[in-house]
């Protein structure tokens, strides 16, 4: 699981992961949403080693010269702190850090774009431990990989989101404003609303052809692009009040594929999202850990665990490249923004107080009065209906809102870890139609 931060680490394995990747500053992408010191770090390895479990330092951006001797200093000094290894991109750094260290564990990140077992083999001989897959691979190609390279550990990305390019080889950030996806900056900018343009001759046509009135008008006639010889595929170009969205993967969910992945020789589910909420790395987290625990007891699948995926905010799902090429059907044409289809994420727990069956809660997004809620505990879900709203000094009101404290009814004794989410709307399981070429 991802681990954005000392507090998403806690809940990941309060919620069933078996081991994080945390980033180290400035050597990891992400970079942005990464709060960990070098002090935090070593916390961090010891919080994870007392519950026997495992953290992984990334440190996989491609580096230009400026960077490489801090990196291999910070390595050093990482190294030290014994995580249970690295995972890294750029083969000279590899390279140089293994002869620093020739002990190291390095796992090759899924940036290295390791698509073929000749690859995997390279890798392997100059003594990294893991592959961890680009998520462009089928399950079969997986397969192939697993037989011609049978003594290297796979780990494959099974639930997060998607670069509409290989991963890290995308200059769409650089170019929009400035920020190197391969520096750990990206802004996603490939999910950015673009609005269609048509370049005017003169000033005074381009001011007339503005719409006066600010009303939506659609754009007339259906667009679309194609490659000139392509046969038959076309991307479909709409535009409605938001804009339009023509670089917007969907994000992968494989929560189904697991023993077919398991099969295929992979010995590691890995999870995007070291951005993302608490909330988040909960239910996913716990959804997933159900899933390998009904695998490796040889259960069926439980679509619940679905219906628990459901529950985060996600750019609608799809199994990436696992099974067949997404082609048009991976992308989100309609919005580029990540939301909950389900569940909200409505607070965490802060003090349980016995004699009257409350919780004071830190309130995330506004609830109110009637609404159905759920608390999530790392092995249950509650349900109850919101019927009475404090603030902290007693004052009954009819709504809470996001970023305050509240005191709430809760029907049980919480312990650590315990969340609370509003149900939006039941989850539908139904397929969607995928057009048959
Ligand atoms: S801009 Fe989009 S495709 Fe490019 S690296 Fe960022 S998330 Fe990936």
């Amino acid at each position: 699981m991802p681990a954005g931060n000392f507090e998403k680490l806690k809940y990941a394995f309060a919620y069933g992961a078996d081991a994080v990747y945390a980033g180290v500053p400035i050597f990891s992408l992400r970079a942005r949403e990464n709060d960990f010191t070098k002090g935090i770090i070593k916390e961090a390895i010891e919080y994870t080693h007392a519950l026997g479990k495992q953290i992984y330092l990334t440190m996989n951006i491609y580096a230009h010269n400026i960077k490489i001797d801090k990196f291999l200093d910070s390595f050093c000094e990482m190294s030290d702190l014994n995580p249970d290894g690295f995972i890294m991109t750029d083969p000279g750094l590899i390279n140089k850090s293994l002869k620093l260290r020739p002990k190291s564990v390095i796992h090759l990140s899924t940036q290295a774009n390791a698509t073929n077992w000749a690859t995997i083999e390279f890798w392997r001989d100059i003594g990294v431990q893991r592959i961890i897959l680009p998520r462009e691979l089928s399950i079969k190609e997986m397969t192939t990989i697993h037989e011609k390279v049978p003594d290297i550990e796979l780990e494959s990305f099974v639930h997060g989101a998607i670069c509409i390019a290989y991963s890290g080889r995308c200059l769409i950030s650089n170019y929009v404003n400035h920020r190197d996806a391969n520096q750990g900056t990206c802004t996603n900018s490939c999910r950015w609303e673009f609005d269609l343009s048509v370049e005017k001759g003169s000033l005074v046509e381009t001011e007339m052809a503005r719409p006066e009135e600010k009303e939506y008008k659609p754009i007339d006639g259906k667009y679309s692009i194609k490659e000139s010889k392509a046969d038959g595929q076309q991307f479909e170009l709409d535009e409605d009040e938001h804009g339009t969205y023509m670089m917007n993967s969907k994000d992968l969910c494989a929560i189904e594929l697991l023993g077919e992945l398991k099969d295929a020789g992979i010995c590691s589910f890995k999870v995007e999202g070291r951005s993302k909420t608490i909330y988040y790395v909960a239910t996913v987290a716990r959804a997933y850990r159900r899933a390998i625990d009904d695998l490796m007891a040889g259960k069926p699948f439980d679509k619940n665990n679905l219906r628990e995926i459901m529950a985060t905010a996600n750019r609608t799902l799809m199994t990436g490249f696992m099974k067949r090429r997404p082609d048009e059907y991976g992308e989100n044409f309609e919005d580029g923004v990540s939301s909950p289809l389900t569940h909200r994420f409505a607070g965490v727990v802060k003090e349980y107080d016995a004699a009257t069956g409350t919780a004071l809660m830190d309130v995330k997004n506004r609830i109110e009065i009637g609404d159905t809620l759920e608390w999530m505990t790392p092995t249950e879900t509650i349900s109850q209906k919101l019927e009475a709203i404090e603030k902290p000094n007693g004052e009954s009101v009819d709504v809470a809102h996001g970023g305050l404290t509240y005191r709430l009814p809760i029907p049980f004794e919480p312990g650590e870890y315990t969340m609370l989410r509003q149900v939006l709307r039941e989850a539908s399981l139904k397929p969607e139609l995928i057009p048959v070429k």
